[in-house]
């Protein structure tokens, strides 16, 4: 018989060393992980996201998608320094210009208003990301006025920014906040099935788009699992950084 009970203890949430690294963790270096990341998977996914479109809309989200993604790249990597809200800014304007549907003004959007709240920070932690989440959802909603239950890519983005904020309240670290994130955001990308669509393309069909997974939203959980990923390759990069330091060093 067991007499104790296993308990998960955070240890990672009680070291201070460990807290002071979570409060100011992103960079220029880590968005640009995240973009290239989320690049790959948009590519990686390009044929599911247009399948999807193909079932309630007009067969283009994939490309859509992959069309602004490469476009971002090129731009992005064209320059040499900017901030993190700089590279946010050129993702959202490079958008705006080479995607259009609904998609385009939407991610668009997102990606503009995150780079507002960003302002010119140059190293920034999980709070300033949060405010940056809260400023696209809330931008996202400006122009395309869905709410949640819509069967939009706000049913993916706005759990998710539930769930970023609440693992904070709780003490939680950027990696844990990114991951709860990315739950919440495929979460909702799966509760987008039994819905039917009030916004958007997929609404014509009315009772005819229930059953099938919205496009958008699952970009959006893609964009989530990139940001996550993005995250902890930084993290690991930077213990990499770290050990060799302490190795070669004095
Ligand atoms: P289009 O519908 O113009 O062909 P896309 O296929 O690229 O554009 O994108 C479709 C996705 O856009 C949908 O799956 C949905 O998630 C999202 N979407 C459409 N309209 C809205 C809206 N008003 N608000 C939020 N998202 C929307
Ligand atoms: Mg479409």
């Amino acid at each position: 018989m067991r007499t104790t009970a296993a308990v998960a203890v955070p240890w990672g949430r009680l070291v201070p060393g460990g807290r002071r690294e979570a409060a100011r963790i992103v960079d220029a270096a880590c968005v640009r992980l995240w973009l290239a990341e989320v690049a790959a998977s948009l590519e990686a996914e390009r044929d599911f996201l247009t399948q999807l479109d193909a079932a309630i809309g007009d067969a283009d989200h994939g490309v859509n998608m992959h069309r602004g993604f490469t476009a971002v790249m090129a731009r992005i990597g064209a320059v040499e320094e900017a901030t993190p809200g700089q590279l946010m800014k050129l993702a959202g304007r490079t958008f705006v210009s080479t995607v259009g549907g609904a998609a385009g003004p939407l991610y668009g959007t997102a990606f503009l208003q995150a780079g507002e709240a960003l302002g010119d920070h140059e190293r920034f932690g999980p709070r300033l990301l949060a405010d940056a989440l809260r400023a696209s959802l809330e931008g996202v909603q400006r122009v395309g006025a869905a709410s949640v239950g819509d069967k939009t890519m706000v049913d993916a983005l706005s759990p998710a920014l539930g769930a970023f904020q609440l693992e904070l309240r709780m003490g939680g670290s950027l990696e844990t906040a990114a991951s709860g994130a990315r739950e919440a955001a495929a979460e909702g990308m799966r509760a987008t099935i039994p819905l039917q669509a009030r916004k958007g393309r997929a609404s014509y069909l009315g009772p005819r788009s229930v059953g099938h997974q919205d496009p958008g939203a699952t970009s959006t959980a893609l964009m989530f699992a990139a940001l996550e990923q993005a995250v902890l390759a930084d993290r690991s990069q930077r213990f990499a950084a770290g050990a060799r330091r302490r190795v070669s060093g004095p």
